[in-house]
């Protein structure tokens, strides 16, 4: 049903800005329009899709259905009003969604089928080409600075930052408060590549993401889970009681709702802070960064970990922490994370280590250490052994004189390698 023929594209090095929008009334009027516009477009391209395929056996692909958006706009004259390439990557967005679905059908994963967005989960608008769909003015003034969108004409941008490289993509986007932003994705230069990367350094670190604290470094150190996580966790359960209790359809439900998705907001805000505080701060003292590839998606089916997995926000952690790398230069390697926690760091023997066991004490060599500094430790030790080697399984490990263990040897891989030339 899906169509993935083309080959992928040499993917040039990228950086995201994201600057705040300040449209005026009319012009957040038009951008709520598009949103609804582009929501229902969404929703007819997934519904065409299906229906084609249940009723007629056909596939289509991303070019026959924008073949069609002329047509649409003969019968509905208000999807005129919205850019064209603006449409068009809606329905590009119908086509990902398929074959991310087809992709994981492929990997014997059980996926979930595309699903219909309702209105109020269709956040944001594509425009696609600099120069045509959208423009960047700045006006000489600190700060100040314009977004110039198709059909729309100039918005309010607070360009708090300089932007490098050549601009690809801009997409628009309103938050559950009402907020506007852009995401403006540039490609940098080779040049631009090199200047953003740090100067070389020899150290390495291997990183275990815990449960009592975020994360584990093999130095020995320790970055604990922040503490305002918990407190805001308490502010937004009252909240959403308040909402509960308020009557359907009545404007203190309104008001309930604002409050609800202002803590949403205000969460995700500061754990995004506290990540690229401390992802920064690794990028810049380690030249070789070792950590685990953990499913966090099956970890958090886990109902006892789950909310404190969601707290730390591991996948957010790592996301940042290879794109940071990517950036500077740093090397990232993933190990895969079996028996980390079980493996002496010493001596290579495993016994069992339920989550309760703080401290990890060796029977064969005496080693006593804290869990997850030893989890660490393993996480490192893998990632350097497979690194000459890079992409393929080492089928020789320190863990294969492990004792009682079902498993073999093969559990150390590199699942991905980040290196300066960015690949991964
Ligand atoms: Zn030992």
């Amino acid at each position: 049903m899906s169509k993935r023929e083309k080959p992928p594209q040499e993917k040039k090095p990228t950086r995201t800005y994201q600057f705040r929008l300040y449209p005026t009334h009319k012009q957040e009027r038009t951008l709520e329009e598009w949103l609804v516009l582009c929501c229902e477009v969404y929703d007819a391209a997934l519904d065409e899709r299906k229906s084609a395929y249940r009723i007629a056996g056909v596939s289509l692909s991303y070019e026959d259905q924008c073949a069609e958006l002329p047509g649409c706009k003969e019968v509905r004259p208000d999807l005129a009003l919205v850019p064209s390439q603006v449409l068009q990557d809606v329905v590009k967005r119908v086509d990902l969604a398929f074959a991310a679905f087809f992709q994981r059908v492929e990997e014997g994963k059980k996926p979930g089928f595309p699903r219909f967005k309702s209105r109020f989960r269709y956040h944001s608008l594509t425009f696609k080409q600099f120069g045509n769909s959208f423009e960047i003015h700045t006006q000489g003034q600190k700060n100040r600075g314009m977004l110039e969108l198709a059909k729309l004409g100039q918005v309010k941008m607070v360009l708090h930052r300089p932007i490098t490289g050549t601009p690809k993509t801009a997409i628009v986007k309103r938050t559950p408060t009402g907020k506007w932003f852009v995401n403006i994705t540039v490609e940098l230069s080779p040049k631009l590549t090199q200047e953003s990367h740090m100067p070389p350094s020899e150290k390495e670190v291997g990183i275990d993401v815990g449960l009592k604290t975020f994360a584990y470094l093999s130095t020995a150190e320790e970055i604990a889970n922040p503490r305002f996580f918990r407190e805001d966790e308490a502010r937004l359960a009252r909240a959403q009681r308040q909402l509960s209790e308020a009557a359907k359809g009545s404007k203190e439900r309104e008001k309930k709702r604002k409050i609800v998705a202002r803590t949403h907001e205000r969460i995700a805000n500061r754990r995004k802070n506290f990540i690229e505080q401390e992802v920064c701060k690794l990028v810049a003292r380690f030249g070789f960064i070792a950590v685990e590839a953990l499913v966090v998606r099956n970890m958090v089916k886990n109902p006892r970990l789950a909310k404190s997995i969601a707290d730390a926000s591991w996948s957010q952690f790592f996301m940042r922490l290879l794109a940071k790398a990517e950036e500077a230069g740093r090397q990232v390697v993933k190990v895969n994370p079996s028996y980390t926690s079980q493996t002496c760091s010493a001596c290579g023997r495993r016994q069992p280590m339920p989550l309760s066991v703080r401290v990890y004490e060796c029977t064969q060599c005496g080693l006593v250490i804290h869990r997850d500094h030893n989890g660490s430790l393993n996480i490192l030790a893998n990632a350097r052994q497979a690194c000459g080697r890079a992409g393929r399984v080492i089928p020789e490990a320190p863990g294969a004189v492990a004792v009682g263990s079902r498993h073999s040897a093969s559990n150390w891989l590199i699942i991905a390698s980040v290196n300066s030339c960015g690949s991964i």
